[in-house]
């Protein structure tokens, strides 16, 4: 099937289970792809934009109410839409980071939050991870005297991920963020991997800033993402556009400068809206499906060979895993070399692992039911077998 003569459908949900480990949580919800098909047109969400003819004003369809709800949600204290988790990083750095200061991120820091820091001329700093992979308050607390005394400044910012993507492990936020707090510097919260699948509560973690990707993990449509804040911070990361034209005089109301006076304006904001009722209602079920990834975890673990590299038991929906002693193995003498995994994962009706990776590879078991989990389970012992490794 085709949607044009260059472009096929997509089918992939519809046809496999996908372990994919950035795609789990962006799945939309079916009243996120009905609304999404009702406003699939340019500047849909527009056609009530009253005065002051701002995003988050618009109560029809109601985005107002879920700039409230959400920022309640969150337990912070304000939310705006933005493109996607990156370009909240940029809206923060932007509005506070100025060139040459020195800012922390972590050693396991995405390279968008890196990104965001370079395109504002920052001087970047890493802080190391622990021999678990953990980022520790006892790190950040030596790095911010280390950066400190050798610029001679305190960071203007720290960047801490939930929930790294390297490892799929939690880190030590509300620690993290009272040692950043001794020194005066906000902490920005990447929450890529927990806000929208996992309860964040932003006052409890001490955080200023909290992060979400909409496409990532609130089953959302890309590009859509959030930034949180406090009411402190909201004056500066959200201020309005002061400037005037030169010839014509014109100013331009409350448009905020951030976020370009307006983010997402169609199928993005209200596909993100219309599935915020089960994105909620889903990280009260965090529990369940933490033990659905520890269930998937432990049958890899009793393939002979295989070690579960992110914490265990597991935390998190998102795992990294070696299989340099197991499925590499295979990969050695197998005809289809690498492939053989993939291409067998997919006949068992499993796609989401890179094609060719035997090695240290991530998948994310997150919304699958407990049925395709068991599949799930089955399929590696079953590919396990086959090639002659040793399943306990
Ligand atoms: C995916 C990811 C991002 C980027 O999110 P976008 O919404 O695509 O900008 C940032 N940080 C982490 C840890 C991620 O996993």
């Amino acid at each position: 099937m085709k949607c044009t003569a260059d472009i096929d459908t997509r089918d992939v949900e519809e046809l496999y289970i996908n372990i994919d480990p950035i795609q789990a949580g962006g799945r939309l919800t079916v009243d996120a792809q009905k609304a999404a098909i009702a406003y699939s047109d340019g500047y849909s969400v527009c056609d009530n934009c009253r005065k002051p003819f701002r995003l988050d004003y618009i109560d029809k369809p109601p985005i107002a109410d879920f700039h409230r709800d959400c920022a309640e949600w969150l337990n912070m204290d304000v939310v705006r839409l933005v493109p996607g988790a990156r370009r909240g990083f940029q809206a923060v750095v932007s509005s506070i980071v100025e060139k040459g200061d020195p800012a922390l991120v972590t050693a396991l820091s995405h390279y968008t939050e890196f990104a965001s820091l370079e395109q504002a001329g920052a001087d970047i700093h890493e802080i190391p991870k622990d021999e678990h992979n953990h980022i520790t308050a006892e790190n950040a607390a030596a790095r911010i005297e280390d950066v400190t005394r050798e610029t001679g400044k305190t960071p203007s910012i720290l960047f801490v991920e939930h929930v790294d993507y390297q490892y799929g492990n939690i880190h030590e936020v509300a620690g993290i963020a009272k040692v950043a707090h001794q020194y005066d510097i906000p902490v920005l919260l990447n929450g890529a991997y927990s806000v929208g699948i996992m309860p964040v509560d932003g006052k409890a973690l001490g955080v200023d800033f909290v992060i979400g990707s909409g496409h990532k993990s609130m089953a959302a449509p890309a590009p859509s993402g959030l930034v949180a804040t406090t009411d402190e911070y909201a004056d500066i990361v959200f201020r309005t556009t002061q400037v005037k034209g030169d010839i014509t005089g014109r100013t331009f109301g409350i448009k905020e400068v951030e976020m370009m006076g307006c983010t997402l304006m169609g199928v993005t904001a209200v596909g993100l809206v219309a599935s915020f009722p089960a994105v909620k209602e889903r990280v009260l079920h965090w529990d369940h499906e933490v033990k659905n990834s520890n269930t998937v975890a432990d049958a890899l673990c009793a393939v002979e060979g295989t070690l579960v590299e992110s914490d265990m038991p597991r935390e998190h929906t998102l795992t990294r895993i070696n299989t340099v002693d197991s499925f590499n193995k295979v990969a050695e003498i197998h005809k289809k070399r690498g492939y053989f995994l993939s291409h067998s994962l997919k006949k068992n009706g499993i796609i989401g692992v890179i094609p060719g990776s035997t090695r240290v590879w991530k998948y994310n078991t997150y919304g699958l039911t407990d049925a395709q989990i068991g599949i799930v389970c089955e399929a590696f012992q079953d590919i396990a077998r086959e090639n002659k490794l040793n399943v306990s």
